[in-house]
C-alpha cells in the first residue's frame, strides 16, 4: 500500500452501516470514523462505534471514533405540509409564539430567542444559504421579513445570521445527553458545534471529562470553527481545544462563500503553530453523493487542503448516505497521496525564531532535525501520551513518523495526527528490548533494511508521560 500523510475522516450512516463495506472502506484509507449526532439515536451511535471497533480489529489497525455533537442549529418550526415554496418579494414572518404547523405566510421556531437577537436590516439565511430573507420589522415574538432569495423551505432547516450574533450556548441539553453516550463507548474525539470562544470548549471538556471518568478515559477537543463570532477568538479557542475543523458549511453561510477559502489556510496555519490538529471539512467531495466520479473542482479543493497542511480532510454525506461510500474513500486517498508528492518542505524555515523550553518537545525538534538531514527512512516515537508525535507531525517532513505506544488510547488518538502511523508496542520490558522490538516492527513492515537510518526517541525510565529525554540515531546492521 502507498504511504499516505493526511487523514481521512468518514461520516457513517445508513450509507456505510454493513460491516463487509465498512471493512473495506477501512482497508481503503479511513483512519476517523465521525458518528453525526444530529441524526439518528443513542443506540445507532452505540451499535456503529462497536462495529467500528470490532471491523478495526479484524483489518489490524486502529481507527478513532469522533462524536460530533448536533449543537444549538437554530432552526424554523414544521410546517403543515412538511415545506413550502417562498418566493422573492413575498412577506413572510418568523414567529417564536406561533403553535400552530407553518404555513407560506409564516412558520413557527425551535429557536425561541431569535426575535430578540435580529433587528430590521439584519440578513437571515435559511436552509445553509439557499434562501435568504431581510428583517424589516421585529413585533413581539413575531420577526417580519421579506423574501430576496425564494426556494423550497421545509420543516426544522436551519437558520443564520449573516455576520453571526446568535447567542444561543454551545452545548444544548441534548449533546449532554449525547456526550454521556459518546463516552461510554470511549469516543477518541468529541467535536463541538457552534462554539463562539475558549469557555464553550472548555464547558465541553469538563461534561465529557466527568462523564468519561468512570471509563479512566479522556476524549480529545476538536472545536468546530463554523460561527462568525469565532473567527476573531480563534487563537483562544485552539488553546483550549486539541484540535479544530474548518465546518465550511455553516461558516460559509455566516461570514460568505467568498471568506472560506482565505480563511481555511490561515487556520490550517494557525492550528498547526498552535501545536493543535485540523480537520478540512464539508463538501470537499459532494458530487460523489450520486456520481461515481468526482469534479475536477473537488479533486482541487482536496488537494490544495492538503498542500494548506489540513491534518484531515472529511467526508460527511458522501459516505453517510451517498450511493459511492466506498468508491469516494479511494478516490480521496489518492487524490491526497499525489498532492503529498508536491508539498514544499521548509524545515529550516519552520525552526527560526522558535525556541523550545520542555525537554520532551526539544529531543522531538531535534529527532525531526536530524532525521532531515540525515535522510533517515523512518523517526520512531515511543510515546505514553502521543505528544511528541504530536509536535513532531506539525512540521512538514518527507520521513514518515511512526509513534509506537503501548496504550491503545493513545494510539487511537494518533490516527488522526498528520504524517503520523501509531503502532503498538508493550513497554512493560526493559528498554533495550523495547528498542530492538521498535527496530523489528520496522524492519517487518519493509519500512527499513540493512544500512538505513533512523531516528528514535525514547524516555528513561519508559512508561511516564511527558518523559521524553533520549534521542538514538540508529543504522541498521
Ligand atoms: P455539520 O458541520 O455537517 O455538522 O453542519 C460541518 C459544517 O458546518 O461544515
Ligand atoms: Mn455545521
Amino acid at each position: 500500500m502507498t504511504r499516505r500523510a493526511t487523514k481521512i475522516v468518514a461520516t457513517l450512516g445508513p450509507a456505510s452501516s454493513d460491516p463487509a463495506l465498512l471493512e473495506q472502506m477501512i482497508r481503503a484509507g479511513v483512519n476517523v470514523v465521525r458518528l453525526n449526532f444530529s441524526h439518528g439515536t443513542a443506540q445507532d451511535h452505540i451499535d456503529r462505534a462497536h462495529l467500528v471497533r470490532e471491523v478495526a480489529q479484524r483489518v489490524g489497525r486502529e481507527v478513532a471514533i469522533m462524536a460530533d455533537l448536533q449543537g444549538p442549529k437554530i432552526r424554523v418550526g414544521k410546517f403543515a405540509d412538511g415545506k413550502v415554496v417562498l418566493v422573492p418579494g413575498a412577506k413572510f414572518v418568523l414567529d417564536a409564539a406561533r403553535t400552530e404547523l407553518g404555513d407560506v405566510d409564516a412558520v413557527g421556531l425551535d429557536y425561541k430567542a431569535l426575535p430578540r437577537e435580529v433587528k430590521a436590516g439584519d440578513v437571515l439565511l435559511l436552509n445553509d444559504g439557499l434562501i435568504v430573507i431581510t428583517v424589516d420589522a421585529v413585533i413581539g415574538e413575531a420577526v417580519h421579513t421579506t423574501v430576496k432569495l425564494g426556494g423550497e423551505l421545509s420543516n426544522n432547516k436551519g437558520i443564520n445570521k449573516q455576520g453571526g450574533g446568535l447567542t444561543a450556548p454551545a452545548l444544548t441539553a441534548k449533546d449532554m445527553d449525547d456526550i454521556r453516550t459518546a463516552m461510554s463507548f470511549q469516543a477518541d474525539y468529541v467535536a463541538v458545534s457552534f462554539p463562539k470562544n475558549a469557555i464553550d470548549m472548555e464547558m465541553a471538556r469538563q461534561l465529557c471529562n466527568v462523564a468519561a471518568a468512570e471509563y479512566g478515559h479522556r476524549p480529545g477537543m476538536i472545536a468546530k470553527i463554523e460561527r462568525a463570532e469565532a473567527i476573531p477568538r480563534l487563537e483562544e479557542i485552539l488553546l483550549a481545544s486539541d484540535g479544530i475543523m474548518v465546518a465550511r458549511g455553516d461558516l460559509a453561510v455566516e461570514v460568505g462563500n467568498a471568506a472560506v477559502p482565505g480563511l481555511q489556510k490561515r487556520m490550517i496555519k494557525l492550528a498547526r503553530e498552535h501545536d493543535k490538529v485540523v480537520i478540512t471539512a464539508t463538501q470537499m467531495m459532494e458530487s460523489m453523493i450520486t456520481n461515481p466520479v468526482p469534479t475536477r473542482a473537488e479533486v482541487s479543493d482536496v488537494a490544495n487542503a492538503v498542500l494548506d497542511g489540513t491534518d484531515a480532510v472529511m467526508l460527511s454525506a458522501e459516505t453517510a448516505s451517498g450511493r459511492y461510500p466506498l468508491e469516494t474513500v479511494i478516490e480521496m486517498a489518492s487524490i491526497c497521496h499525489a498532492a503529498e508528492g508536491h508539498e514544499d518542505f521548509k524545515l529550516e524555515a519552520d525552526f527560526t525564531g522558535k525556541t523550545f523550553k520542555r525537554i520532551d518537545q526539544s529531543i522531538a525538534m531535534g529527532a525531526l532535525f536530524t532525521a532531515h538531514h540525515l535522510g533517515a527512512k523512518a523517526i520512531v516515537a515511543m510515546t505514553d501520551s502521543g505528544s511528541t508525535a504530536l509536535w513532531m507531525s506539525r512540521h512538514l517532513i518527507q520521513v514518515p513518523i511512526y509513534a509506537l505506544t503501548s496504550k491503545v488510547a493513545t494510539q487511537r488518538r494518533m490516527a488522526l495526527y498528520r504524517n503520523v502511523r501509531p503502532l503498538f508496542i508493550d513497554t512493560s520490558t526493559d528498554r533495550d528490548t523495547a528498542l530492538s522490538e521498535a527496530e523489528n516492527h520496522l524492519k517487518t513492515r519493509g519500512i527499513v533494511q540493512s544500512g538505513d537510518v533512523y531516528a528514535i526517541t525514547c524516555g528513561e525510565p519508559m512508561g511516564a508521560p511527558g518523559g521524553t529525554n533520549m534521542l538514538k540515531i540508529c543504522r541498521v546492521s
